[in-house]
């Protein structure tokens, strides 16, 4: 049985749309993959009554819960004042993270504002969580059911406090049986036509299927139990890779290199000691947006005739042409076609794309899809 986690998000502005709660999304997933069954997740905005209700709530119904927000120092941070109201637990002041407030400020040559005084205030039995990236420390609180993890609200700080204190500790607590995940990534294909693809994938009842399409690619995502033998665990992968063909640019969880698209470029790339320039029409910049910072990537030419264009230091040369005038091939719900040509060393190929949509979304698409023309010619090559 795996055991039961919340995510409680605390903040008016988290409440009321003004944040995105992306902080409850990334530890979902963190919890997710330790072996955690996430329950659920809320946000409450600065109402003590209701804080203190919920966290009562959940230290009778979960066997983790992961707090963040409102352990600022203002007066809408109530993050500590309802744990102490919950559970009938005094407020102490902790010298110790008082000495290390004072520091932040020392450092910063800034004289520490009193209000923040509050921030080295602990309930009475917590263990605090010393926070090396902002002012309030974090605190651990075993109440009842629940072991308690109080995280500011910064993501930031949030996930460095996670990540170097939050996460070993869980994983030492609890009996943790995470699964295995392989993930195929690809791109030029959509959810329904993987789905078609992969109909003759036999399933045992222990592995489930799952897609998640992103901005810039899909994923076909195989849960397998964390017993589930190895080898079984790749040869049904690779069967999924073989049905959907050369749209797959990468497998996560096979224990082999993986990443983004850009990652297996850089690879492929940097074995060859080859060099790239970018001719962008429709993308508009975004190919070399992309790259930006790679040794290989020579340069990018926005917006001027192709033709002018010759090699120089560069092995491979990307061509992107249109049958339209760009602004017409960017304007919404126009179908472009797109010619992306590839000029290597050994000879020059094309690769031909239909786009649709919004502005943005063809040029993303355009660079998406061009840099994917060259991942798979060399990884044909
Ligand atoms: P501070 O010391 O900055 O007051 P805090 O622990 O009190 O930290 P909040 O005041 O709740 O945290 O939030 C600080 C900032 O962190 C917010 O302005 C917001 O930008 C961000 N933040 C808070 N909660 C979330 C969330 N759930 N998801 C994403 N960002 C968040
Ligand atoms: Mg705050």
């Amino acid at each position: 049985m795996r055991p039961d986690l919340e995510i409680l998000s605390q903040g008016e502005e988290v409440i009321t749309g003004q944040t995105l709660d992306r902080n409850s999304a990334w530890l979902a997933g963190q919890s997710v993959d330790l072996g955690f069954r996430v329950r659920r997740q809320q946000t409450v905005g600065d109402d003590l009554a209701d804080l203190t209700q919920i966290l009562r709530d959940i230290a009778t119904r979960s066997d983790v819960c992961i707090v963040t927000g409102g352990l600022g120092p203002t007066l809408d941070d109530l993050t500590r004042e309802a744990v102490s109201q919950a559970f009938g637990l005094p407020l102490l002041h902790d010298p110790d993270a008082m000495r290390q407030i004072q520091a932040f400020y020392a450092i910063r040559n800034r004289t520490m504002p009193d209000i923040n005084r509050k921030q080295a205030l602990l309930p009475e039995g917590a263990t605090r969580l010393d926070n090396h990236w902002g002012t309030a420390p974090g605190f651990y609180l075993q109440e009842q059911r629940c072991l308690f993890c109080f995280l500011p609200g910064v993501p930031s700080e949030m996930k460095n406090l996670f990540q170097q204190s939050v996460r070993p500790r869980l994983a030492e607590t609890f009996t943790l049986n995470p699964g295995q995940l392989v993930t195929l990534r690809t791109i030029g294909i959509g959810e329904s036509d993987l789905e078609t693809r992969l109909a003759e994938l036999v399933l045992p009842d222990n592995v489930s299927l799952g897609f998640r399409a992103g901005l810039d690619h899909v994923e076909t995502k195989l849960w397998f139990p964390a017993d589930y033998h190895a080898a079984e665990r790749q040869h049904l992968a690779h069967q999924a890779r073989d049905l959907i063909g050369d749209f797959v640019f990468t497998i996560d969880g096979l224990g082999q290199p993986s990443g983004s698209l850009i990652d297996v470029l850089d690879l492929e790339l940097t074995a060859r000691a080859w060099r790239c320039i970018f001719h962008e029409t429709l993308s508009f910049g975004q190919m070399a947006s992309k790259c930006a910072g790679r040794p290989w990537l020579l340069g990018s030419y926005c917006g001027i005739d192709p033709a002018t264009l010759t090699a120089t230091d560069a092995q491979i040369m990307i061509r992107q042409q249109l049958d339209l005038p760009l602004h017409q091939s960017l304007a919404a719900d126009h179908a472009v076609n797109l010619t992306v040509e590839l000029q290597t060393p050994t000879d020059t190929t094309q690769y031909h794309h239909r786009l649709t949509g919004s502005s943005t979304y063809k040029q993303n698409q355009a660079a998406m899809l061009s840099l994917n023309d060259l991942r798979q010619w060399l990884q044909q090559h």
